[in-house]
């Protein structure tokens, strides 16, 4: 059996689905889904993130989260929390950059969220030297002490809904079958009392607009979890800054888009993360935020440029990779703006970074 014939099976006996069901089944089902079987990261995988772009990614994280951890008093203990650690680059490049100074590391307790099977296998391998711990949500991470936390591109594995105004009002987005019974996209009425996302209320026939009730939650989690025991929290993904229409649910497969319904379970699922809505759902629970800044900003506030500079003079044979990266992780062209930042805070803190 494939994901596709277990989805026919659910959608004959259930009726259609929603883009939010069909999404987590594509990426968690535990016989078919991509991260529960087949996640494929890197060069030669599925899809390339920034810490598999160049380590100045994770070092430069490193050095802003043992900023932030002095700027919290530096509380022993806390806990480092990476949320989708993926194959452990970030973590690893961090844990390095971290080292200038030893009281972090030693007073760092390290918490891996993942629900991926074979990509602890890999982290295991990768984040031996740091002791991890591991946790299948941030609610099992246990309360008590101030969150050092980190999360780069797994709000765009939280799923979406997706809704469309017609002429006849609001209908929801689903997964069906079509007369050959192959999966085809449909519309159902919403649910009653459905409104649509703020600042999307007069759009015309026709527009779609996208909604994560589990980007939301973890919002919510994160800024009560901030309030109670104070920290910060660094969320990296591609996604918007503001609200705004459009579908963008994406599936990758071999670096190429393909297609989302006939690629089920065997390509990384996305949509883009809806920033406003997750640090609306901080601030709500408690926490403070900072402004939604451009990947590109937020490094070259970090000091991408000198990183990049002093790893170019210590090999000058690879400067031109070194200035590849760079250009890859900050250029408005590459992921410098459609991948964007957000921190999520305790009230009153400072972190460095973001221009408010
Ligand atoms: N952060 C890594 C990997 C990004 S891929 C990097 O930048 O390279 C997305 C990661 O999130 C994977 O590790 C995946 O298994 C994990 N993930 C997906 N859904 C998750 C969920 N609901 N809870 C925790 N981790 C999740």
């Amino acid at each position: 059996m494939s994901l596709s014939t277990k989805l026919v099976r659910l959608i004959r006996a259930d009726g259609p689905m929603t883009v939010e069901a069909f999404m987590r089944l594509c990426l968690h089902d535990p016989e078919f889904g991509y991260y529960a079987t087949r996640p494929r990261l890197g060069a030669d995988g599925d899809f390339l993130t920034a810490p598999l772009v160049s380590q100045m990614f994770g070092e430069l994280i490193g050095l802003w989260a043992v900023d932030a951890w002095t700027r919290l008093g530096r509380p022993a203990p806390f806990r480092l929390v990476e949320m989708g650690p993926g194959d452990g680059a970030l973590m690893s490049d961090l844990m390095r950059a971290a080292r200038v100074i030893p009281s972090f590391r030693a007073s760092a307790e390290l918490w891996l969220v993942e629900t991926s099977g074979p990509l602890i296998a890999r982290q295991r391998e990768t984040l031996a030297a740091h002791g991890p711990r591991w946790a299948g949500s941030l609610a099992e991470v246990p309360a008590g002490a101030p969150l050092v936390l980190i999360a780069n591109e797994l709000l765009d594995c939280l799923p979406a809904r997706q809704f469309v105004r017609t002429a006849a009002g609001w209908a929801e987005r689903r997964v069906g079958l079509d007369a050959q019974a192959a999966l085809t996209f449909g519309l159902s009425p919403a649910p009653s009392g459905f409104l649509p996302p703020r600042g999307l209320e007069n759009l015309p026939p026709g527009s779609l607009v996208e909604a994560s009730p589990a980007q939301e939650a973890l919002g919510a989690e994160l800024g009560a979890r901030i309030a109670a025991d104070g920290g910060v929290a660094v969320f990296i993904d591609y996604g918007r800054d503001r609200p705004e229409p459009g579908d963008t649910l994406q599936a990758l497969r071999a670096h190429r888009k393909v297609d989302v319904l006939t690629s089920a379970g065997e390509a990384d699922l996305t949509v883009h993360a809806d920033f406003p809505a997750f640090a609306a759902a901080a601030r709500a629970a408690g926490a403070a935020t900072t402004a939604i800044t451009g990947q590109g900003d937020f490094l070259r506030a970090l000091g991408l440029d000198l990183r990049a500079q002093a790893l170019a003079d210590a090999r000058p044979d690879q400067a031109d990779v070194i200035a590849r990266q760079r250009h890859r992780l900050t250029s408005p062209d590459e992921m410098g703006t459609l991948f964007k930042v957000v921190c999520v805070h305790q009230a009153g803190l400072e972190v460095a970074g973001f221009a408010d």
